[in-house]
């Protein structure tokens, strides 16, 4: 008799039937072509660039927690300085993350000092053209994604992978003469005053959607509080006139309030959805209640034209997104970055919003790294988490396995792509 058919007769039928189920909708699920909401992954050309090693791998999400554990340096660089604080950061998302990105993609499945020389060479080995259609297309199976190269001081129009998401938010951070004086060389418009300030936030949301823009991104969380006030422009304009007589401390909150709120009218004007950071800001260190997605309430009624997606699920609220985006026609929920963070919350959450939200407004994958290995391992993780949560919605009769594949091709593809459309002119 053949192994396998001896092992599943061997096994009692209801067992046989889970395993085979939950083993179906995995292979079906990492099959499946992603839109990922959220990334900023060096264009290729500038990767390429880099000499990249296991440490510089490290450098970006990981670094933090190994900050957090009490790593005196931002950057280890050698074994001795890294092994202390990766031996325990190692099992968070973000350590889960970089040891599958080196054991599938490089083959090593142990990140050690022995095999430190085998996994340096593997990565720079790597590191020619082609590499991002290897990653993303054949292993990661990208269909695109939606980038955030905030590095790149003007819009430029983004690779075949990739659409582009552009911020307006330093247009609302203006604390003194020179920020204003910098944002007219930059838009070529002048700026004697609250209007003309908003004329060259026009310009520049003119100057991105030419290198393709699909969608306007704000990460005035890590800044500010996120109630955004409805504010006079003779208000802002008080606002401005102290900010050009004397630097201010921070962004006067009146300009700002008012200026966002003008970027708000622009996203309604040209049909643009809005991609808002909330929850858990990067780093080591930030105001987090600043961030808290509940303070965006106001907008949304506000505005309800305009889609607000509502990024990392607020983490650690994300209560409030689940309860935001049931209540608006015009709020969506993103895991974007949440799988790292929190790999169990992610399924937890999951499980709630499949249970509170409709379908169609639930964003299941956002890479969030700068380094294509470690999306790779991002999506990996996504992937796996959302197959668990439907297997156990399907072994609990809430769905169907059909149902079950349904929703993990809109939480996956379909709800980022009809959000976030390529362009017409990038569709191949
Ligand atoms: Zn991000």
């Amino acid at each position: 008799m053949h192994r396998r058919t001896f092992l599943a007769a061997a096994l009692p039928a209801a067992l046989g039937a889970q395993t085979g189920l939950r083993n179906g909708l995995s292979r079906a699920i990492d099959e499946m072509p992603l839109v990922d909401s959220h990334e900023h992954l060096l264009p290729e050309r500038e990767r390429l660039e880099l000499k990249p090693d296991l440490f510089l791998l490290a450098s970006h999400y990981l670094n933090n927690d190994m900050v957090s554990a009490g790593m005196p340096v931002a950057s280890p660089k050698t074994w001795a300085d890294f092994e202390p604080w990766w031996r325990v950061s190692k099992f968070t998302g973000y350590g889960q993350a970089l040891r599958i990105a080196i054991r599938d993609l490089y083959g090593v499945a142990e990140i050690s000092e022995a095999t430190l020389p085998r996994i340096n060479s593997a990565i720079a080995g790597a590191n020619k053209p082609g590499l991002y259609r290897r990653i993303l297309k054949d292993r990661m199976k990208l269909d695109y994604a939606v980038l955030d190269d905030y590095w790149h001081g003007d819009p430029i129009p983004p690779d075949e992978f990739f659409v582009l998401a552009r911020k307006m938010d330093w247009f609302c951070t203006a604390s003194k003469a020179s920020d204003i004086r910098r944002m007219e060389e930059v838009t070529g418009v002048s700026i004697p005053d609250v209007k003309g300030l908003k004329r060259a936030v026009e310009r520049r949301l003119d100057q991105s959607l030419q290198a393709g823009l699909v969608t306007i991104k704000s990460t005035l969380a890590y800044n500010r509080p996120l109630r955004f006030e409805v504010v006079s422009e003779a208000d802002a304009q008080r606002d401005f006139d102290l900010l050009m007589k004397e630097p201010q401390g921070q962004a006067p909150r009146r300009l700002s309030d008012h200026i966002f709120h003008h970027v708000l009218q622009l996203a309604d004007a040209h049909k643009l959805p809005v991609q808002m950071h909330t929850g858990l800001q990067a780093g080591n260190g930030n105001t987090l209640e600043n961030s808290r997605p509940i303070l965006l309430n106001n907008l949304f009624g506000l505005y309800p034209k305009v889609l607000f997606d509502l990024f990392h699920l607020g983490w650690p609220w994300m209560d409030e997104v689940a309860a935001l985006a049931k209540m608006y026609a015009n709020v969506t929920a993103d895991l974007c970055w949440v799988h790292i963070i929190t790999p169990t919350g992610a399924r937890r959450a999951l499980h709630e919003l499949i249970d509170t939200v409709p379908l169609n407004k639930i964003l299941g994958f956002g890479g969030d790294y700068r380094y294509i290995e470690l999306s790779y391992a991002h999506a990996v993780m996504a992937r796996r988490n959302i197959a668990q949560v439907l297997t156990e919605k399907v072994e609990r009769r809430e769905m169907t396995e059909a149902e079950a594949l349904q929703a993990a091709r809109l939480i996956l593809h379909d709800n980022a792509a009809r959000i976030f459309p390529r362009p017409a002119s990038k569709r191949v």
